[in-house]
């Protein structure tokens, strides 16, 4: 069977640091799984989450020894353009993420590099909006939604690339009750569309979405024990 996401014996560090973070990481995630990660600070989730969806080492340099695929293909040999198609990843602070004058330019943004036409791109605006219920803010400017809405459009436009493999590294660290009640629900309904997730994530309400829970310790990953 082929995974959406295949790691074998990874190891990484970067550049300019003399010590590896990851040392022989191996993980298979399975379509419509939703996979947590828990870890110390700086046990290197978010390096993880950044190799999977190619910021390492396209954007952010290093030294990558091991083999990651996504569906199969061996990540070193596609190009980012093509990563952005299968994988998406939303981070803590939505506004490293959004920089557009309008929710709907800011969806549009991802498609449009894509080179996807005109009309499947407003499509694709109209249904994503409406997954994440923000269809009335269409015209608004992402400055002013409040965080938690904020973090919905993030995911939105990332969503609107149609990736099939989610990587959420702490999305609702900075998010209101609310607002995280929503992701929950969100993560949810992605579930349902047999969406691949990743996520690193402290709030309990969604770790209990997770099918599983792996730890991010000295390197490797390891079955989560609660209260070791
Ligand atoms: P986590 O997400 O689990 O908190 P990170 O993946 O952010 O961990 O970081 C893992 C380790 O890598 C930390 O020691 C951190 O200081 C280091 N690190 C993170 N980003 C960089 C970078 N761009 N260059 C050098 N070291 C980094
Ligand atoms: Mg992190």
């Amino acid at each position: 069977m082929i995974n959406p996401i295949d790691i074998n014996d990874l190891y990484f560090k970067y550049k300019f640091s003399s010590d590896y973070i990851l040392k022989g990481i191996e993980l298979a995630v399975s379509k419509g799984e939703i996979l947590a990660l828990t870890g110390l600070s700086g046990s290197g989730k978010s390096t993880l989450l950044n190799i999977i969806c190619g910021i390492i080492p396209h954007i952010r340099k290093g030294e990558v020894h091991g083999e990651v695929k996504l569906w199969g293909e061996n990540i070193k040999d596609l190009k980012i353009a093509d990563i952005t198609k299968k994988v998406g990843i939303v981070f803590q602070d939505p506004d490293t993420q959004l920089f557009s004058p309008t929710v709907e330019d800011e969806i549009a943004f991802g498609p449009e590099n894509l080179m996807i036409e005109r009309k499947e791109i407003g499509n694709r605006i109209d249904k994503v909006l409406k997954i994440v219920h923000m269809e009335d803010y269409r015209y608004q400017n992402p400055n002013n939604l409040s965080g938690g809405q904020k973090q919905l459009i993030a995911i939105a436009s990332v969503l609107a690339m149609e990736p099939d493999i989610l990587l959420f590294d702490e999305i609702t660290a900075q998010i209101d009750d609310d607002g995280k009640k929503r992701i929950k629900e969100l993560i949810s309904d992605l579930k349902k569309e047999k969406k691949t997730i990743v996520l690193v994530e402290h709030n309990l309400d969604i770790l209990n979405l997770a099918d599983r829970v792996l730890e991010l310790k000295n390197g490797k990953l390891k079955e989560y024990e609660a209260g070791e």
